[in-house]
């Protein structure tokens, strides 16, 4: 067994510069103190957000402090994702856990103070200061939903416990079950621990008893407490329909529309394109049947590769000149901003005794983002390199080209960026290696899975959130025998001949925690399509608008920040496009 290495053995230059963020520890502790005291200034506004000159000091002082905070926040979490188990890290985001907690609670009288004043009033802040203009308006905008202070206010009081379902999922998905190890019997009967976090691992598994194992395993625990799940599932769903109709929205959609001001249309025009080229997805299934030499696939053989592993070992030193040489096309202002997150410490690289897992992009407004990586060697690490570097990047522009007030871009917006990185470093090595069968027919099938589980798989999700909210608003009971038949028919719909669903597939939804965020996974779907699209661009050569989107973080409503690429929300043909491009890779990985 490969001993992992500790951090101490690391070298430095493999390891991201935390102190350009807070300076040391010791920085950051007095920094919780300073901003606990502060947070006695700024309650002292309370009431008083009806003065002009108030309201504007008020918010100042919460934007001020909310930048300090932040900075704070993230940096004493990134240093105990270094090491989960060092003590003194422990504490210190301990420590900014609690503060957090009275932080919102200090700043809690901000927002239905302001939505409780006059139009014409809150207009005359964006007249005195131009930097609120956006946020006002928006605030203007939401006033539409706001009913009494009395209702508000019961409202507020009961939103704790009308959320607890995410907690109770949370807590019996994390916490109370447990997973039958998957045994090897064809190595020694040696069993091997089954967790949320490998169980896709065990499903890419070449063997089809370990994939069969593995998901059996994996979905009996849910079963046996199908009941119970249902019951959460259904109030979590009540819970949506409760408040929407309290604020006076038609459904459950567009109250979850409205709160970005997203086009009421852009959900179910995504469902409905995606239904419109289900063909494409059942030719690929087919593929894949035929491929894998089965008479039916089962919701266990989605995953295995279908086409010969590539024994590709990819260092970190080369890993970076293949991303420079990648993201080529998108100028070189984004290139040497690159070149500062290879060469500044944005990057902690390597696995070490007890980091955290996985990767992401992380930082705060003032300083450069940071991106952790547990990098080792593998293709995947590659892509994985370049879509958190497009989450960095997006960052670096939006922060650096924003007031600290619109310099968090939105969910719909993120995963665009990073996406359009992988679809650039995914033509670099098509380009690279198109003399290789072996390595196109793997980059292919590579793409073509992307579009499976995010376009397709994703789009499936959302229709059912659709449906089982429809159903609900229409006062139908949520059983769980009415739920998993609908799971069934989508599954059927979406999959087609290739696939033969069962009990446990039926059950799927039980599993996925985004459900319990509603209409949320859509948003995967669409970054995808407009991301494919945005590549296309920047690969013929325009590359401007691009820069203009990554810079622009929430100075804008979402929709209009796209429009302003030339794509448009309320009718969104790019998804048609981005399909095609499936159907296209579809055929050529048949030949
Ligand atoms: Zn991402």
């Amino acid at each position: 067994m490969i001993r992992t290495r500790s951090r101490i053995e690391t070298d430095d230059k493999f390891k991201w510069a935390l102190e350009d963020l807070v300076g040391s520890d010791e920085i950051c502790q007095v920094g919780f103190r300073k901003i606990k005291k502060s947070l006695l200034d700024i309650k002292k506004f309370k009431g008083q957000l009806n003065n002009l000159e108030k309201l504007e000091q008020a918010l100042e002082l919460f934007l001020e402090l909310s930048q300090k905070f932040e900075k704070f926040l993230v940096y004493s979490n990134m240093r105990l994702h270094q090491d989960t188990q060092n003590r003194y890290y422990q504490a210190l985001s301990g420590e900014a856990d609690i503060l957090k907690v009275e932080f919102n609670a200090a700043i809690s009288f901000i927002e239905p103070e302001l939505l409780s004043l006059e139009e014409s009033y809150l207009r005359n802040l964006s007249e005195k200061n131009v930097k609120y203009k956006h946020y006002i308006d928006n605030l203007i905008r939401l006033k539409g939903h706001v009913l009494s202070p009395e209702i508000e206010k019961i409202l507020a009081n009961a939103g704790d416990y009308a959320s607890s379902y995410d907690n109770i999922f949370s807590m019996l998905n994390n916490a109370d079950i447990k997973f039958d190890p998957v045994i090897d019997y064809k190595d020694n009967n040696i069993k091997h621990k089954l967790t949320h976090g490998n169980f896709l691992t065990f499903l890419e598994n070449h063997d089809r008893e370990i994939r069969e194992q593995a998901y059996n395993n994996y979905y009996n625990p849910f079963l046996s407490r199908k009941y119970a799940i249902t019951a959460i599932f259904s109030s979590s769903i009540k819970s949506d329909v409760f408040f929407s109709r309290t604020r006076k929205f038609n459904s459950s959609l567009s109250s979850e529309l409205f709160s970005f001001n997203l086009p009421d249309n852009i959900y179910k025009d995504l469902i409905k394109k995606v239904n419109n080229r289900l063909d494409i997805l059942h030719r690929y299934l087919e593929f894949r049947r035929e491929k894998l030499g089965l008479e039916k696939l089962k919701a266990f053989d989605l995953y295995v590769p279908i086409f010969k592993k590539i024994k590709l070992e990819i260092g970190y030193e080369e890993a970076k000149s293949i991303v420079i040489e990648a993201l080529k096309p998108l100028g070189d202002d984004y290139a040497v901003k690159l070149s500062d997150a290879f060469n500044k410490s944005w990057i902690d690289v390597y696995e070490n005794k007890n980091k955290r897992s996985g990767a992401y992009s992380w930082g705060a407004y003032g300083c450069h983002p940071f991106v952790l990586l547990n990098y080792n060697n593998k293709l995947n690490d590659v892509f994985t390199l370049a879509h958190e570097l497009g989450h960095a990047m997006h960052s670096s522009y939006s922060w650096s080209n924003q007031d600290y007030l619109y310099s968090h871009y939105t969910i719909f917006l993120a995963e665009i960026a990073s996406t359009v990185n992988e679809i650039l470093l995914i033509n670099y090595f098509l380009d690279k290696y198109k003399n290789d069968n072996d390595m196109t027919d793997y980059l292919k099938n590579h793409f073509c899975e992307e579009f499976r589980r995010t376009i397709y798989r994703q789009t499936m999700f959302a229709e059912f959130e659709l449906k089982i909210h429809e159903l609900a608003e229409e006062g139908e009971p949520l059983t769980f025998e009415y739920i998993n038949k609908i799971y069934r028919k989508l599954n059927k719909k979406y999959h087609g001949e290739a696939v033969e669903f069962d009990d446990k597939s039926d059950f799927e939804w039980a599993r996925v925690p985004h459900f319990y965020n509603s209409f949320y996974v859509y948003q995967y779907a669409t970054g995808f399509s407009i991301a494919y699209g945005f590549a296309e661009r920047i690969l013929s050569g325009d590359k401007d608008f691009y820069l203009e989107f990554l810079k622009s973080g929430s100075k804008d409503y979402t929709h209009e920040i796209i429009k302003k690429t030339g794509f448009d929300l309320s009718n969104p043909d790019f998804i048609d496009k981005t399909l095609d491009k499936y159907n296209d890779l579809v055929i050529e990985l048949k030949k």
